[in-house]
């Protein structure tokens, strides 16, 4: 049965013109499983006037009232918590307890926000002056936007909309063409825990949608989660048309491995990481640095792990890795298995020819794979790959695997494998990442920490949830006040300093 995905404004489905739509693929079988609306101009002034009027009375919504509404969601998200896993997973790919994991991940981020009361207290001094008191007060920005990717359906939206929705603020959400459905089913959930209509939004589609929303006069502030071009070009266009943004791009996550490391864990973390969710994950660890003392028996021992992996579909439990997103990714991603060789690497693992449980059926497949001897200049090494292609450097010392580390131009993730806790925290210390694991191969950090990479992985200066979520959705106004008694000042023409 085919389904067909449309646009949710002011609580309710909206059809639009549907003037364009896109296909909404079946990964494990490559077939069309559906089609999406994709907005235009009008969908997108819709959303944005339908969050715009219901801005002023959410705004004045008391904080305890607005948390209570969160508490209903983060209920309802909890009980469905599996029925969004499973719309995940047919239109990803990814198995059905990686999904349920991104669930998870978004869940401690409503958790987080349903303390918002606490989180948007601001200072109060009393006598900054005789008798006069100064205080600050967050306050939110209006309707900010959400555009999203396609890999954590569930997950990266919640990074952003529990806390601007907390903090006051209305939202329009853009999330990925390619796995559209989540995001309905969470504005359904939204509607049954009782937020007002208008508050949450969402509109499909591409460019066009995003350009409206970049472009709208109404929108206060940016969000975005993808590509590194893409960012770079969110940050750019929405800072050009005056809004507040911040664009977290993509990836090339590296894991250092020392002598000393305990070589099956860091056999069984290079492998989680790099072949968990297809490879599809931002933190998805793509270069291992290993020493080159120990860098034959880590090949060995990741070869071990992964002739055992079962690849299939995601609704199959057997699975532990599911098909990639689209065709012509998971062809992009096989390219780079040629293209190493051609530059010189050696495909010590060859993921064409991975079995598939239950048969291939024109899904789009490609097992887990890993090319060893790569070394900078080859373009599997410089290229994002977002798939299940593990390259291996060999480095001669941890200095020179740090200066591969710090070279790279991303700065998402990152991890260390060793032993010896100096030599951690001197990396720690010396990373040019903004997330690093210490024997932890993807160093997501907690809801309560914030989500975010440096250099090219990041553009703008604040990261995701956590309280620089809180921050990015709210302005702080800072009061002076006095309040009058018989005995004042009259005119006085100098400077305010304190006295
Ligand atoms: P993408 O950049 O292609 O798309 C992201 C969003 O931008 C989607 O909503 C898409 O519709 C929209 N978009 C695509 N092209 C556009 C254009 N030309 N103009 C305006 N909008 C456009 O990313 P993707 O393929 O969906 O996701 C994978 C990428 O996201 C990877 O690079 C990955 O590293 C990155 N990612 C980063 C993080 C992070 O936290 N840094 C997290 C998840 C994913």
């Amino acid at each position: 049965m085919s389904k067909h995905v449309t646009h949710w404004i002011d609580g309710k489905p909206f059809a639009g013109t549907a003037e364009r739509r896109g296909d909404i693929y079946n990964p494990a079988t490559g077939e069309v499983a559906g089609t999406v609306d994709f907005a235009g101009a009008a969908e997108v002034d819709a959303a944005v006037a339908a969050a715009r009027a219901a801005f002023p009375a959410w705004r004045d919504t008391s904080v305890t009232k607005r948390s209570a509404v969160l508490f209903r969601f983060r209920e309802l998200l909890h009980a469905n918590r599996d029925t969004l896993a499973r719309a995940i997973s047919a239109e990803h790919g990814k198995v059905v307890s990686d999904a349920f994991g991104e669930v998870s991940r978004g869940l401690e981020v409503v958790e987080f926000a349903c303390g918002i009361p606490h989180l948007l207290k601001g200072g109060y001094s009393e006598n900054v002056s005789t008798k006069v008191d100064a205080y600050s007060i967050l306050q939110p920005l209006g309707v900010v936007a959400g555009i999203t990717p396609f890999n954590f359906p569930a997950m990266v939206p919640m990074w952003m909309f529990p806390i601007a929705i907390a903090c006051g603020n209305t939202f329009v959400l853009k999330p990925s063409e390619k796995d559209p459905s989540a995001a309905m089913l969470l504005a359904e959930l939204w509607a049954e825990a009782g937020l007002p209509e208008g508050v949450f939004n969402v509109v499909h589609g591409d460019k066009a949608a995003v350009d409206g929303l970049l472009e709208h006069d109404d929108v206060k502030a940016v969000s975005f989660v993808g590509s590194t071009p893409i960012a770079h070009y969110i940050y750019e266009t929405a800072a050009r048309h005056g809004k507040r943004v911040q664009a977290l791009g993509g990836a090339k996550n590296h894991m250092v491995v020392l002598p000393d490391a305990d070589l099956d864990l860091a056999a069984d973390a290079a492998v989680s990481a790099g072949f968990g969710s297809a490879g599809e994950r931002c933190m998805a660890i793509s270069a291992v640095v290993a020493i080159e003392s120990i860098a034959d028996e880590l090949v060995e021992r990741v070869k071990d792990r992964v002739a055992r992996l079962r690849v299939g579909p995601g609704d199959d439990e057997r699975s532990e890795m599911g098909p990639l997103v689209t065709g012509p990714h998971r062809d992009k991603v096989a390219s780079y298995l040629e293209s190493g060789v051609r530059e010189g690497a050696t495909l010590a693992i060859d993921g064409r020819v991975h079995p598939v449980l239950g048969g291939e059926n024109g899904g789009f497949w490609l097992g887990p794979s890993l090319l060893d001897h790569v070394t900078p200049e080859m373009s599997c090494y410089r290229d994002e790959i977002f798939g299940p292609v593990l390259s291996l450097l060999r480095a001669p010392t941890y200095d020179a695997a740090l200066d591969l580390v710090n070279a790279n131009p991303y700065g998402n993730g990152t991890a260390i494998f060793t032993n010896d806790g100096g030599a951690a925290r001197r990396f720690q210390n010396e990373v040019e990442v903004g997330m690093v694991g210490i024997n932890v191969p993807i160093p997501v950090p907690m809801a309560f920490y914030s989500f975010g990479g440096w250099k090219a992985s990041l553009f703008g200066d604040s990261h995701a949830h956590g309280t620089e979520g809180v921050h990015f959705y709210t302005r702080t106004k800072a009061v002076t006040a006095r309040w009058l008694d018989p005995s004042h000042g009259g005119v006085n023409l100098g400077f305010p300093t304190n006295g």
